[in-house]
């Protein structure tokens, strides 16, 4: 077995036995793998086990790797996007994850309009309020909901966050949680169901599962260590 192939089995029992405690179906959380700074050949193997959910946080990078990954993969951008590369964003990914800001949402509606598509949305929350992180303040969130969901473009189907990192996971359960409730106060305001809880990378997928995750973002514990330096993790 290859590195990569044992790396997707030691994932998927994380995942189910996470699942398992807390009383989940594993078909009820995606993997989306985060393929930064990793090859498309990298990518062209995860295909070939299985994967199809890829997820990217650098318009240029993502690019120049997209056209030579295989069509059957699926594009995410899970970073901060700055407006001006609202165009490219709507042309090379299936869903925005990660959108802050009114001005960014604007800009993604009227890059969608021009390309002739609807673009599927995360909003990203910064539950833990800090101030190196991008993403949505819930309160400001919750008064932002009325004009997010007038762009009718956009689709808003749930929420993302990055939680502060911890050596124990435990210690961000409470993010988690937050995330949630945050998700059932905007669907309640929006009178619809936002069903995606992006939230859990390598180090704390059980305990953002156990709080109701539908979507881990998982690079590391995938590709093993990422090859260059990241550089600022949420830059778009
Ligand atoms: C890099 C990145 C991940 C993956 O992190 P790992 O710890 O390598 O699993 C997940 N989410 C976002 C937004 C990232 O930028």
């Amino acid at each position: 077995m290859s590195v990569l192939a044992e790396n997707l089995s030691a994932l998927n029992e994380r995942i189910e036995r996470a699942c398992a405690r807390s009383g989940r179906t594993p078909g009820d959380v995606r993997i989306l793998a985060v393929s930064k700074n990793h090859p498309a050949e990298t990518v062209a193997e995860a295909v070939g086990l299985g994967l199809t959910l890829f997820g990217e946080n650098r318009i240029q990078e993502a690019k120049a790797k997209i056209p030579l990954c295989p069509g059957r993969a699926r594009w995410h951008f899970i970073g901060h996007l700055q407006s001006n590369k609202a165009r490219d964003a709507v042309s090379l990914f299936d869903m925005v994850q990660g959108v802050d800001s009114l001005e960014l949402a604007a800009e993604l509606e009227k890059q969608a309009g021009k390309q002739a598509r609807t673009v599927p949305i995360l909003l990203e929350v910064n539950v833990a309020g800090e101030s190196s992180k991008f993403g949505w303040n819930p309160e400001a969130l919750l008064a932002a909901l009325e004009p997010l969901n007038a762009l009718r473009k956009l689709e808003i189907h749930g929420l993302m966050t990055v939680a502060p990192y911890a050596t124990d996971p435990e210690k961000v359960r409470a993010v988690f949680r937050k995330l949630r409730e945050v998700r059932d106060r905007c669907a309640d305001r929006l009178g619809a169901p936002l069903p995606v809880l992006s939230m859990g990378m390598s180090g704390d997928l059980e305990v953002a599962i156990e709080e109701g995750s539908t979507m881990v973002r998982v690079g590391t514990a995938l590709f093993g260590a990422r090859p260059r330096a990241a550089g600022r993790e949420s830059a778009g």
